[in-house]
């Protein structure tokens, strides 16, 4: 992915250019099926406005924040995985494995996730 992608793919997403199957959204928010699901249930949440990352969003617009935390509990309700349990996960940079770099919530469940941290 070059980096003009990896920092637009998103808005495309959004945008309706690139197709997404599409779970849920609003004004502020938007929620779509991981190409590469990682889990039984894998969802990305963003913004429909970009920032680079979690870090930048919260610094720039709190509100914004809280609304993404908001649609992601959502779509864990949707997923029918509220009740059992999910991870929320804000990969940021390089050592995180961040491809894209328009801040996204992924939402995992519907089954026992693994430990995570260190490779190995
Ligand atoms: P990151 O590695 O930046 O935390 O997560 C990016 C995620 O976006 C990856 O899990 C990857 O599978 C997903 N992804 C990459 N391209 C697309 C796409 O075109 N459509 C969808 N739905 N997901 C994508």
């Amino acid at each position: 992915m070059s980096e003009s992608d990896a920092e637009t793919l998103f808005e495309r997403v959004v945008a309706g250019e690139i197709p997404a199957d599409v779970v849920y959204e609003d004004e502020a928010t938007f929620a779509f099926r991981d190409i590469r699901p990682q889990a039984r249930v894998h969802v990305l949440v963003v913004p429909r406005k970009r920032y680079r990352n979690v870090a930048e969003l919260a610094a720039a617009d709190p509100q914004l924040l809280a609304d993404l935390v908001k649609t992601a509990a959502k779509v864990a309700e949707l997923e029918g995985v509220a009740e059992s349990g999910y991870r929320v996960v804000f990969n940021t940079d390089s050592d995180a494995g961040q491809t894209v770099f328009h801040v996204h919530a992924h939402v995992l469940g519907g089954e026992q996730l693994g430990f995570f941290g260190r490779l190995g």
